[in-house]
């Protein structure tokens, strides 16, 4: 049998694949079963920062599973101890978390939220506002953060004390954040299931202001932005806000399971001994992986991913069957004229891979792929949408 036959037969039918079975890779470039060339624009939804087999990412990760692959949080290990410092060094926030998956971050994320609120105000003070339109993860509890009412349907009752409020509607928050109920807010600065939508920066300031001023928690969710995906370290840095809260995952270990949550000042003791844990979080070999990627994430390469990123915004703006291009650095979406689907489709069989996101097409391409590769794949997805 083959391995999509196997696949259909044995794995749960959560996931509506590709008829593609990808079998190795190098770089920005992948192979099928049948030897055929992609150049992957998608990177595992973000996740292979430097691409497929990266060599300096493969080395740290062989002499780390030669050493010790995995031992229990009971015990220091040095890859999380060295990451976790990296982290606070680059953004300022002073204690990490780390879990597996971007909805454990994001659980964390909001278990802080609670605490802290609960502590210092009471359990009356619980809420947590989150966005239309927004992702925060799978597990019931990210679910009911996620503001988009489909994703909740099947799986009633949700979580309690989850609002959502659109974007760009600081009245409502303001409103809300009067009442003494909201502990915090979680937000992506780059909406990116949602179709690669920034917020404003008044929305984004605003909203800063009102939780700095009510002492609610200011949460930013940069499982998707993170990591260099903008073109900077966080994307909350191009808003200027200094969150209290940052959750991070996909892109941090470059293709391994990691989630980290980023505690501010205000909030780095909140949690105590017994108050959170995870057996695999903080994997040393998850966590080498990351260290070797966060290295390199120095200020040229975010210029280059800027640099690129703007590239690709002039090829495509106001080309043929392109409606909009909405993103920033390397984390784009393209309002196409074609269903976005067509366009993946058609990028497929030119052996470009694209992702989608609601109805736009998404690209969010290894940030350190090589210009001729991300020219040669604009121009064949310049093709895709113009075409027909
Ligand atoms: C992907 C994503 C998540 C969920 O991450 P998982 O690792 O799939 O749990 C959460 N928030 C945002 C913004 C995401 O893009």
């Amino acid at each position: 049998m083959s391995i999509q036959s196997i696949d259909k037969e044995f794995i749960a039918g959560t996931y509506n694949r590709f008829p593609v079975e990808i079998v190795s890779g190098k770089g920005s470039l992948v192979y099928d079963e049948t030897g055929k060339e992609y150049i992957d624009m998608g990177s595992g939804i973000g996740v292979t920062s430097f691409g497929i087999a990266d060599d300096a990412w493969q080395q740290a990760i062989i002499r780390q599973i030669g050493q010790v692959q995995h031992m229990s949080n009971l015990y220091y290990t040095q890859p999380c101890a060295l990451l976790a410092e990296q982290l606070c060094k680059k953004t300022g926030m002073k204690k990490v978390f780390f879990s597996n998956s971007g909805a454990e971050a994001n659980e964390c994320a909001i278990k802080v939220a609670r605490k802290y609120a609960a502590d210092k105000y009471g359990p009356q003070r619980h809420i947590i506002v989150t966005l239309k339109n927004s992702f925060h993860g799978r597990t019931l509890t990210t679910l009911s953060a996620t503001g988009q009412e489909h994703y909740h349907e099947l799986f009633q009752p949700l979580t309690p004390g989850f609002v959502s409020v659109e974007a760009g509607d600081l009245e409502t928050l303001q409103y809300m954040a009067t009442q003494g109920k909201v502990a915090g807010v979680l937000m992506e600065c780059i909406q990116g299931e949602g179709g690669v939508l920034p917020v404003s920066r008044e929305f984004a300031q605003g909203l800063a202001e009102l939780c700095q001023r009510e002492d609610i928690l200011l949460m930013v969710d940069e499982v998707q932005t993170g990591n260099g995906r903008t073109g900077q370290l966080y994307s909350y840095m191009h808003y200027g806000l200094t969150p209290d809260v940052v959750s991070t995952a996909k892109g941090l270990a470059g293709g391994l399971p990691l989630g980290a949550t980023l505690l501010s000042q205000k909030v780095e003791k909140v949690l105590g001994f017994g108050d959170h844990g995870s057996t695999f979080g903080g994997n040393p070999v998850s966590c080498a992986a990351a260290l070797s990627i966060l290295e390199r994430l120095d200020d040229d390469l975010l210029a280059e991913v800027r640099a690129k990123g703007a590239w690709l915004k002039e090829a495509f703006e106001g080309a043929a069957g392109i409606q909009a291009v909405t993103g920033m650095g390397l984390m784009l979406g393209l309002k196409t004229v074609k269903p976005a689907s067509q366009v993946v489709k058609q990028c497929m069989e030119q052996g470009v891979l694209c992702l989608t996101a609601k109805d736009k097409l998404r690209l969010l391409p290894a940030l350190n792929i090589p210009w001729d590769t991300l020219k040669k794949a604009a121009a064949i997805i310049l093709d895709a949408c113009a075409e027909g």
